[in-house]
């Protein structure tokens, strides 16, 4: 287990990291998400021992980190961080054997990471002169090369076709299901829905908001109705609780103060003659992180 532990954090006088508080089990992706200047890199930091803490504890299966337990950690940086004048081989003989791997290891696990992401022919050729997206995997690869039990993932998709994030997605899973504890930070709300059970926000490096993404949802109360058919957007605004309609194609969505309100919608629907379609959905991720950052941001 991940056990971050009232975690603070000043550079001189700046407070970047406000007593931070998260666990993560073996086998659980966790959600750590904010909008840029929020403190992830600096909480990544800490955890990978690169940066230290101002106050609190941080343990991984119970040991304290320090250089004896980095070695169980994987980091994919959002900023590229790959010796680009060595080649894809001499990059992972160098990272790997830092991480304590024999050359013989390192050797074949670099052959089955290449193969899994279509990347062999590239093993001696010079990182800088693949094309981004190649060197985006190469340094997954570098991240993972040494089954790290905690791996941290910030923005992994950067620069990837449809196709390669489809990859990229299942070899995360396929991590997540061996055991492995995975930090997954990225702007993407959709890319964090598909993966995270748990979340926290930051917000000026203070916790706005933190706990299953299920139960988030659920305690938020406002509810979507997408309707297709023959309404009035002028009619549906004057129904109570309605906050607001969009109309996106030939589909209105119709946002209401919380679920009690769903009735006087639906009620309004019946006096319709032609409607298609009428379905609840629950808020996306995108709209929650937007009105809770927005709000911390206006205090
Ligand atoms: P982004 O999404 O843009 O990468 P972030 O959430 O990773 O942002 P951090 O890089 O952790 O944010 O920065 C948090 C705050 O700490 C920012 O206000 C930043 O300016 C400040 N900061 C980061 N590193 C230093 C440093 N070495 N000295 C002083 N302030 C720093």
């Amino acid at each position: 287990m991940l056990k971050v532990e009232n975690v603070t954090k000043y550079y001189g006088d700046f407070l970047a990291v406000k007593n931070l508080n998260f666990n993560i089990d073996k086998g659980e992706i966790f959600g750590l998400l904010g909008v840029n200047g929020a403190g992830k890199t600096t909480t990544f930091r800490m955890i990978t021992g690169l940066l230290d803490k101002t106050e609190g504890e941080i343990t991984l299966n119970g040991k304290p980190i320090d250089y004896t337990i980095t070695d169980e950690i994987g980091f994919l940086t959002e900023e590229r961080s790959l010796l680009t004048k060595l080649t894809v081989k001499e990059q992972a003989l160098f990272y790997g054997q830092l991480k304590g791997m024999t050359k013989k290891k390192v050797e074949s696990e670099l052959d089955k990471l290449l193969e899994r992401f279509h990347i062999t022919e590239y093993k001696d050729r010079k990182i800088k002169e693949l094309s981004k997206g190649n060197q985006q995997k190469v340094q997954f690869i570098m991240s993972i090369l040494h089954s790290p039990s905690l791996l941290i993932l910030d923005e992994p998709f950067s620069g990837l076709d449809p196709i390669n994030i489809e990859l990229f997605k299942q070899v995360i899973l396929e991590y997540k299901n061996n055991g492995s504890m995975i930090i997954f930070s990225s702007h993407r709300m959709d890319h964090v829905e598909y993966f995270c059970e748990k979340l926290l926000i930051l917000v000026k490096g203070e916790t706005v908001l933190e706990g299953k993404l299920k139960d988030i949802k659920d305690d938020y109360k406002k509810k979507n109705i997408e309707i297709i058919g023959d309404v009035k957007k002028e009619e549906l605004l004057k129904i109570n609780g309605v906050l607001k309609v969009e109309k996106s194609g030939q589909e209105y969505i119709v946002s209401v103060k919380e679920k009690n309100y769903v009735n006087d919608v639906f009620d309004y629907i019946k006096t319709k003659k032609n409607v298609e379609k009428f379905v609840v959905e629950e808020p996306t991720l995108n709209e929650i992180f937007i009105e809770r950052v927005g709000e911390s941001y206006e205090k």
